[in-house]
């Protein structure tokens, strides 16, 4: 399929905006990713022609609803190679997905002094609901250690294991450096162990392909909005043999079957975890998002963003005095980095100023950067509807700034 940037770039309409009276560069990917015209289309044409709440409704426009939503879970089935539909869960995004496991993979699998390994470079919607059940229940955390190129350990990871270790619950790409771990690699050395994983795939979900069964990935969480489509909606994708087992997370309506005072009969899979009115527009939304990035293709996706984060970091190494933070050999489209030392809210106005949206800070990953004896670096993140162009103005702003207070 042919890669047409010019008509990609013309399907979001927020990309044509200006910022400041300056053409809007838009590098915050990593954060949440613009919406295309089909995305907005269908969240409008879905409250202006359909609106309805789901599942419980014999009325025409609430099976019209119904069917929409559960096609939105086939697309993602499909878009992730789940073997069945029952495996995927709408949640509200990645933070609320690990939630759910941590509370209901806890529940079910985990006693006092049980283990879970999460790695140095983990968000802290992978680490902070771990402590809450170790505070809860007792469970001990281990972390896999990095090397300075940012790479997992391999040979401290398999050191981890012990009888005790119950699950692995492991970033799959690192919003604060841009690392791609060895998904497969890790599921296999878990597998070894008998032990099951966890992927967070916020930040590979949108670049790279991704087939739960070819990994043999027994969890996936990930983010709608960081992959073209709305906020406040998101995806568990779990094996079957698990999420059977496991206790819901919520109760309510829709996960049940019925309800007395004596005894609630729970609702069968997927229904058990999605307790309440989910966001419906926002699942449909998903789903209009998933079926944008399959009409480009998610590997031509992966082949333009790696080569614009090749120009990218070899453009940024021509600046003096600039240190990349993160130099793993597979690497994500994110450049995360230290200008001589300028503090990177210093750099985010002033990028800000010319149009240029980048994040700054520690990007929500706080023992990463620690590691590097940061408190914070700026990120520019690119998606495939970002070109160089745009990388040289991020250059030439980048050198100004240097200038300036060097
Ligand atoms: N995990 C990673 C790697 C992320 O980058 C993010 C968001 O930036 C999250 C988890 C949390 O995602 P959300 O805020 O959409 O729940």
């Amino acid at each position: 399929m042919k890669f047409d940037f010019d008509k990609i770039r013309s399907e979001f309409p927020i990309l044509n905006t200006k910022i400041k009276g300056k053409p809007f560069i838009y590098l915050d990917n990593a954060a949440t990713t613009q919406k295309p015209i089909c995305v907005i289309n269908k969240i409008q044409e879905y409250y202006s022609e359909v609106n309805s709440n789901i599942h419980r409704g014999v009325h025409y426009l609430s099976q019209k609803a119904t069917m929409e939503y559960e096609k939105s879970r086939t697309i993602i089935q499909k878009f992730i190679n789940a073997a069945s539909n029952d495996e995927i869960i709408f949640t509200k995004g990645t933070t609320d997905s690990i939630n759910l496991m941590a509370y209901s993979f806890a529940k079910k699998y985990m006693q006092s002094g049980d283990e879970v390994i999460l790695s140095m470079m983990e968000h802290h919607s992978n680490i902070v609901p771990w402590q809450i059940q170790a505070e809860d229940r007792g469970i001990k955390i281990k972390v896999v250690p990095i090397n300075d190129n940012g790479e997992l350990d391999i040979d401290a990871f398999e050191s981890l294991f012990t009888s005790k270790t119950k699950l692995v619950s492991i970033i799959h790409v690192s919003n604060a450096i841009g690392t791609i771990n060895p998904a497969k690699e890790i599921i296999s050395i878990a597998h070894s162990h008998g032990v099951p994983v966890l992927l967070d795939a916020a930040q590979s979900i949108q670049h790279i392909k991704i087939d739960v069964q070819d990994l043999d990935c027994d969890f996936l969480a990930f983010s709608g909005h960081k992959i073209y489509g709305p906020t406040g909606v998101g995806v568990l994708y779990g094996k079957k043999k698990y999420l059977n087992e496991m206790p819901p997370y919520q109760g309510g309506g829709d996960m049940i079957l019925s309800v007395s005072f004596d005894k609630t009969e729970y609702n069968e899979l997927p229904f058990k975890f999605e307790a309440g009115t989910p966001n419906i527009s926002g699942v449909i939304g998903l789903g209009s998002a998933v079926e944008y990035v399959n009409s480009i293709g998610i590997e031509n996706i992966y082949n333009y963003e790696k080569e614009l984060l090749d120009y990218a970091t070899s453009k940024i190494n021509e600046i003096p005095g600039i240190y990349i933070v993160g130099k793993a050999k597979e690497k994500c489209s994110l450049i995360s980095f230290d200008l001589n030392g300028v503090h990177p809210h210093d750099i985010g106005t002033m990028l800000d100023n010319d149009g240029i949206a980048v994040r700054t800070g520690q990007h929500c990953a706080e023992p990463i950067l620690c590691k590097y004896g940061l408190t914070a670096t700026t990120r520019a993140s690119f998606a495939f509807y970002n070109n160089k162009n745009e990388v040289d103005s991020l250059i030439k702003s980048l050198l100004k700034i240097n200038n300036f207070f060097n």
